[in-house]
């Protein structure tokens, strides 16, 4: 990644070249001819997040494998945010931010035990007011109704919230295809798709993994790899086939992520759409000794993906943003591209694109699924990440341009930019604290959906 344009928006816009599967969806609103009894056609906004994706693995962003050709085509014809942050590092506080633009200690769905309170407005209910058409289309217990992420839908489906071993994308397309055909204009389509998320199942046809003799097994489960971690057992070449098996699950659900692209295009040709693709949080591949995520927000775990297509200004198609921004800003820029009223919090991340400033300040928080106590803390203003461990109440700063991977602790260095930085980032988490509401309803789960969440890697 090119840190030394930290400062400015690289705009690498591409030729207009007619790629018949995007650019069908990239017209007529901004053009300004397309119009519904006199007004601008709304777009439909179909919202794609992918469950533990990581950007590294993925070409768009650098990535060393063709994981993802589809998401890298979207990258080419949208705008790409290269330091996306996601608000949590594990799937119910990122995604109740994402879809509500509360920080999690706002919002205080924290804990396995806690779902998002009924009083907090999410996005599908903004569009709802507006007049869409809003279907969800889901694939783990985290977002499901369950934890109250079926408020503000006409329609949502969770026939996919299946085990830990199940591969679920090609029925989240099918069925996310099926409902928005029949679907009145303009609508919001939300699909979450799962498996990139452990168990790793393999996907023999892209071969990424082949070749592997280790003592591993097909598929790739949390328990046995728990267990071999705890005896010692785990190897690099081990580590290596578990994120080579994570490979293939990217490569199959990048597959469906282009069937579910390719039939919105048919079916709405000549209607404005809008793609934003994101993902809730990272994984650990063993390069802080463990594997899976949440509880920390070092960058493994809170740097996602985060890209927005089709009907965006086509002087911003190709746009790379290098500015820190906060995936929570999805729903304010959303709003203002539906020309909406409801006011989220956040930027518009449209805005920033077109050379508004960015948030001077990005948050991210991590929480133990079990408790509700601990985690950790990080602000990254500039070049620099501030983590501050809630449990001994430790900080530790990295320079994000010469120390991307977090490695060297420059906390308490006697530099005067240092200690200028650090004295910026801990004045903001301290007025972060204040933000404290922990809005969330409490939950009883069952035995059942305990011992299902530990099977997917949420250990106690
Ligand atoms: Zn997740």
């Amino acid at each position: 990644l090119d840190r030394t344009a930290g400062k400015s928006i690289t705009a690498a816009r591409v030729p207009f070249v007619a790629f018949a599967s995007l650019v069908l969806v990239a017209i007529p609103l901004w053009a300004g001819g397309c119009t519904v009894q006199g007004r601008a056609a709304r777009p439909s906004i179909v919202l794609v997040t992918i469950d533990t994706l990581r950007p590294d693995h993925l070409e768009a962003y650098g990535g060393p494998r063709a994981t993802s050709p589809r998401i890298a085509e979207l990258a080419r014809w949208g705008v790409r945010f290269d330091y996306a942050l996601s608000q949590a590092s594990w799937t119910l506080p990122a995604m109740t931010s994402l879809l509500t633009s509360l920080y999690p200690i706002e919002h205080g769905a924290i804990s396995a035990s806690r779902k998002v309170d009924p009083s907090v407005v999410t996005l599908a209910e903004a569009l709802r007011w507006e007049g869409y058409h809003t279907i969800g289309v889901v694939s783990h217990l985290f977002v499901s109704r369950r934890y109250g992420f079926d408020k503000g839908f006409d329609e949502f489906d969770e026939s996919q919230v299946l085990g830990p071993h199940a591969v679920t994308s090609a029925e989240l397309s099918r069925i996310a295809l099926e409902r928005m055909a029949r679907a009145p204009r303009p609508f919001f389509l939300w699909v979450h798709y799962f498996d990139p998320h452990f168990s790793y199942v393999r996907h023999p046809e892209y071969g990424f993994a082949d070749g592997y003799t280790g003592e591993l097994a097909n598929p790739v489960t949390s328990t046995e790899l728990t267990t071999a971690l705890l005896a010692g057992r785990v190897t690099p070449r081990d580590t290596r086939f578990v994120a080579d098996v994570y490979d293939e699950e990217i490569a199959f659900t990048d597959s469906q992520v282009s069937r579910l692209l390719d039939g919105v295009a048919e079916e709405v040709a000549r209607e404005p759409v809008v793609t934003i693709l994101t993902a809730d949080h990272g994984e650990y591949f063993m390069e802080r000794g463990r594997f899976f995520h949440a509880h920390d927000v070092y960058d493994e775990l809170v740097h996602v993906p985060l890209i927005i297509a089709g009907a965006v200004p086509p002087a911003l198609r190709g746009t790379v943003v290098a500015e820190p921004v906060e995936t929570r800003s999805v729903a304010r820029t959303v709003m203002a591209l539906v020309g909406g009223e409801h006011a989220f919090a956040g930027r518009n991340l449209l805005e920033i694109a077109a050379g508004g400033h960015s948030p001077p300040f990005v948050f991210a928080e991590g929480s133990d699924i079990w408790t509700e106590g601990g985690g950790q803390r990080a602000v990254v203003g500039g070049d620099w990440k501030l983590v501050e461990r809630l449990e001994d109440g430790g900080y530790e700063l990295y320079d994000r341009a010469t120390d991307p991977a977090e490695r060297e602790d420059r906390y308490g260095d006697d530099d005067p930019a240092v200690r200028a930085a650090q004295s910026g980032l801990r004045r903001a988490l301290d007025g972060f604290e204040e933000r404290k509401q922990r809005r969330a309803s409490r939950l009883q789960l069952s035995d059942e959906e305990a011992r299902r969440l530990r099977a997917l890697g949420y250990l106690r």
